[in-house]
Parts: structure tokens; sequence; C-alpha cells
């Protein structure tokens, strides 16, 4: 039985993946060169190492065709230049390089294989030189058939899923709420800028000076990230869910060209956006994981989709529930809302299915008013009250239910 409740959970993972959308990928542009002084090929041992220097990171994929035995890394639009393929270097492994236009914004790298390989590794790196790593080491002839054909690489850009017995239970009150603070954007994903200002370390800062404002408060607040670095949306839910976090609440302040946003504003998730600038968002965030070469598409499983819907029919008026809470003590601080303070929107870092989850936008970096606010500690120090008063109303009544609820 336990056997069984974890291959579900691992399907409910897997469904969650699928559901990050491939709703920004059309619209990605990257007009990425390759950079052939920091690239080349090493012999390492048996094992044979591509690295690319590329002049900024973009979405790239890599797999295995047979017939004849064959490495592809397709990129999004990686301009390789005038030289032959040749002049990135050689190996034993390869029997010969090509490359060029796949097909239209792909393009492609092709190594003819020597004898059967697997992909070990495949990496981008996303500092000052950015560049794409993939290593081969030799494996049997069925090994090779048997992992050809499918793009591999995004195997290797997710994280470890978190390992996880059973659908977390909910808080009755009996211990501390546990939350998860999710400041959004990170790394090569600065989030919104305006006027100097930008979006991924402004929500940190904040997140920070919350985690505080809550520990004080008796909560115990976790951090999906600590630094300024790119994390995936499926690697901040499963630190959510590693941590045993009872709420997840993520952090933003964006931009929209609409000139009108302003005010804080709870996003629901929905399947369908409350209006064009709400699933504009949302898509823009789901972006941030193409642009670090995580491409969840065709991870698609009906079953598991089913079941997390099941696990949110108890999770979302859980959610709503906390909305509303997040509305009335924001509105009782004083605070500047959005004239619709509670909107929904399909984004993807809301999906756990058995965690409250929401997305909490402080202002809008496309405001001066918001922008001043945002920068202004007073106001952040007023926001951050607001959201543990609520926290804490919203967990009692919650609590309460959940108690109702298991007798
Ligand atoms: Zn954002």
């Amino acid at each position: 039985m336990a056997g069984g409740l974890r291959n579900i959970i691992g399907a409910l993972a897997l469904a969650v993946c699928a559901i990050v959308g491939a709703a920004g990928a059309q619209e990605f542009r990257a007009l990425a060169r390759l950079d052939l002084a920091r690239s080349g090929i090493v012999d390492a041992g048996a094992a044979v190492e591509i690295t690319l220097g590329i002049s900024q990171p973009i979405p790239f994929r890599v797999f295995l065709l047979d017939g004849p035995p064959r490495l592809v890394v397709d990129f999004s639009e990686l301009d390789f230049g005038a030289a032959p393929a040749a002049t990135l270097g050689a190996s034993r492994a390869f029997t010969a390089l090509e490359w060029g236009l796949a097909s239209p914004g792909w393009t492609r790298l092709i190594a003819h294989l020597a004898a059967p390989m697997a992909v070990t590794e495949a990496w981008e790196s996303t500092g000052a030189a950015p560049q794409i790593q993939v290593r081969l080491e030799p494996v049997s002839a069925e090994e090779f058939v048997a992992s050809a054909g499918a793009p591999v690489a995004t195997r290797w850009q997710l994280p470890k899923a978190a390992v996880v017995a059973a659908p977390r239970r909910r808080q009755t009150g009996e211990a501390p709420l546990v939350v998860a603070l999710d400041p959004g954007h990170g790394g090569i994903d600065p989030g919104a800028e305006a006027e100097g200002l930008a979006e991924a370390p402004l929500v940190l800062g904040f997140a920070r000076e919350l985690k505080e404002v809550l520990t004080r408060a008796g909560m115990r607040a976790v951090l999906t990230r600590d630094e300024d670095t790119f994390v995936p949306l499926e690697a901040r839910m499963s630190a959510a869910r590693a941590a045993g976090a009872d709420v997840f609440l993520s952090l933003h302040a964006d931009a929209l060209a609409e000139g009108e946003a302003a005010g804080a504003t709870v996003y629901l998730l929905a399947a369908e956006a409350s209006d064009s600038a709400s699933a504009r968002l949302a898509e823009r965030h789901d972006r941030g994981d193409l642009l670090a070469g995580v491409d969840l598409a065709g991870h698609d499983d009906e079953v598991a989709q089913v079941l997390m819907q099941m696990a949110r029919a108890e999770t979302q008026p859980r959610a709503d529930g906390l909305a509303v809470a997040l509305q009335a003590a924001i509105l009782g601080s004083g605070l500047k809302m959005h004239k619709k303070p509670v909107q929904a929107a399909a984004f993807s870092v809301l999906k756990s299915p058995d965690i409250p989850s929401l997305l909490l936008e402080l202002g809008f970096m496309s405001s001066t008013a918001d922008r001043k606010r945002l920068a202004d500690p007073a106001w952040r120090a007023t926001m951050a009250e607001a959201i543990s008063a609520a926290l804490q109303a919203w967990a009692v009544v919650d609590a309460a239910e959940a108690r109702y609820l298991r007798q």
C-alpha cells in the first residue's frame, strides 16, 4: 500500500512537471552566438566532454538517435558562425560532427558515435561566461538502444524530487505553522526591471524580512531560494514539500505594460486567468524555466492529472480562505491594493496539489508609486506584519476545520 501511495506521489510530481506550460515556448527568442574560443571537445578516459561557450543562456535539449548512432543537441537559435563543425575539435568517440539549422528557431549539433554511448551529464552554466556541457560515457549496445530516441537532457536539468511518503497532512494548530516563502525569479532570470530596481533581489530581501517577522510570531518560515540563483519551478515546490510546508507563498513585484496595474495583488491558481494581463503574467513566469534549458513538454500523464485535481478539491478552498485573510489584513493595515485585490491565473508555481498556495504581487515595478513603496523599509515592515497577521488568523480557522473534519 505504502509503495502504491509513493507511486501516486511520483505520478503527481510528474503531472506538476507536465503543466509547467509550453505557453511561453513559442515566443521565446534568443540570439545567442557560439564562442569557439571557449568551446571544445575533450577525451577523458573512455568518456568524452563537449563544451560550448555561448554568448547568453539559451534553451537546449540533448538526445541520442540510432541508425546510425549519434548524439543530437538542439538549441533555441544558437548561431554557430561560418566555420565548419569540425572546428570544434575531435574525439576518438566521434566519427564526424555536423551543425546547422534543424527547424525554424532551432539549430542542431550532431556527433556521429564510433561506439554506443550514454549522456551522463548535460548542463548549462549561466554566469558571466555561459556554457553548455555534455558528457558521454560508453555503454553496451543494448543500453544505447534503450535510451536512444527520446530527449534525455530534461532529466538532468530537473532537480531530484523530494522523497514524500504521503500527502501532507493538514495542520491542526498543534505545531508551529510551516510557511514556505518563495522569492520569485533569481540568477539568469532577474524578473521585472525598472529604473535600476530588479524584482529578483527585491523579493528576496522582502522574503528574508518576512521570515524574521513570521519567526518572531511563532511560525517556521523556509525560503525556496536564499541566494541570487535560478531555481526551477519544480524545485521550488519540492523544497516546500521537503520542508513540510503547510502554506506556500510566492512573492513577486512584476511589471505590466498596461500602466494601470498598481497595488498589492493576491493571485490564486485557476485554469482560466481573470484577465489578459493575469494570463501574460503567468506565461512570463513559466518562461523562466525555458531560460535555463528545462524543457518539460511531453511529461503528460492524464491519470496523474485526475489525481491532482482530486487533491486540489480540498486544497483550493483553503487557499481561497487565505487569500481573503490576506486581503483583509493588507487593507486593514492601510496598504494599497490593486482595484481587484484577488485575481486568478495559471501560475505553475502554485500547482502543488496538497499545499494551499498563493502568489502575492507586493506591487508592480511598472508603477512609480509602487516602486517607491517597495523601496521603503517602513512600508515593507507594515506589509510583512500584515502577512503575518493574515497567516495567523487563517491558521486558527483552518486548524479548527481540520479537527472538525477529522472527527
Ligand atoms: Zn515575478
